[in-house]
């Protein structure tokens, strides 16, 4: 009787499987970091011709992803040494002020992960504000483009904008240095996609989120949302057509995938987003 009893349990168990699958690999979660804030003087610079001389803020995020074979870290903000600065760091003689109000080593923690658990890590690209605690994950394999990688570890990284002695220490990682998409995982829910113009090898990253579906994280492609709209680059991109053919192809690419995207330094954007240590799926 009672074996009776549980073979008829495990069976209405397995006719409740079957209804309702239970998601088994894949992307868990991600978590959207606040790394950082950067105040500046002018937007125009970002967005030339476009609100010239007025101030704005710009939000600055990390991005932790839960999935069944491991952490993934995209991005890793501002400097947490900045947070010692209540003013903080101002820099490009004046025109832009940064500040870290809470250490990402901090956020780490607080989530319940080392930075010694992250064995997957990118970043957008190299940018100071991208960056700034890339040191922290020398255990991890690095995803990269070619390009920023040359760009990165050769004679001329100032030339790129980049400060060197923020990543040095990256150069022994192992790396999957690539040209290129690149599907991390393998199952086709995080893939690096390469997304030039920024920087030499600037890249963005698609995440598949269980509930949310397809999410393009932006990294510098495009500062605001208004870029994205009208379709505008800073001048001091390296390669301004290249960037405008990078939002063209990812435009492209968003709309037939039904991706949303999610822009790293709208303020405003990210104001309606969940923040760690709560997380988005
Ligand atoms: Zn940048």
């Amino acid at each position: 009787m009672q074996s009776m009893k549980t073979g008829v349990l495990a069976a209405a168990l397995a006719l409740a499987a079957c209804a309702t699958p239970t998601p088994q690999g894949g992307v868990d979660r991600m978590y959207v970091i606040n790394c950082g804030e950067n105040h500046v003087k002018d937007v125009s610079r970002w967005t030339p011709g476009v609100n010239v001389g007025k101030p704005h803020v710009f939000s600055n995020h990390c991005y932790l992803i839960k999935h069944a074979k491991g952490w993934m870290l995209w991005d890793t903000g501002n400097a947490d040494r900045l947070a010692a600065m209540p003013n903080g760091f101002s820099t490009a003689g004046g025109a832009i002020t940064a500040y870290m109000k809470k250490p990402l080593a901090e956020s780490l923690k607080e989530i319940g992960v080392a930075p010694a658990d992250i064995k997957h890590f990118a970043m957008s690209h190299a940018h100071g504000d991208h960056s700034g605690n890339a040191n922290l994950f020398t255990g991890a394999t690095l995803y990269i483009q070619r390009a920023e990688y040359a760009a990165m570890f050769g004679p001329e990284a100032q030339k790129f904008g980049f400060i060197a002695a923020n990543y040095e220490q990256l150069r022994n990682n192992p790396a999957m240095i690539v040209d290129g998409d690149y599907d991390v995982f393998g199952d086709g829910t995080v893939m690096v996609k390469a997304a030039p113009g920024h920087t030499p090898g600037h890249q963005v990253l698609v995440v598949r989120l269980p509930k949310t579906g397809p999410v393009m994280l932006s990294g510098d492609m495009v500062h605001l949302q208004y870029s994205w709209n009208y379709r505008i680059a800073p001048s001091f991109n390296f390669d301004v057509q290249q960037s405008m053919r990078t939002i063209d192809t990812m435009k492209d690419y968003a709309q037939k995938t039904n991706t949303q995207l999610w822009i790293n330094h709208d303020l405003e954007q990210n104001a309606k987003i969940q923040k760690a240590p709560q997380w988005v799926q």
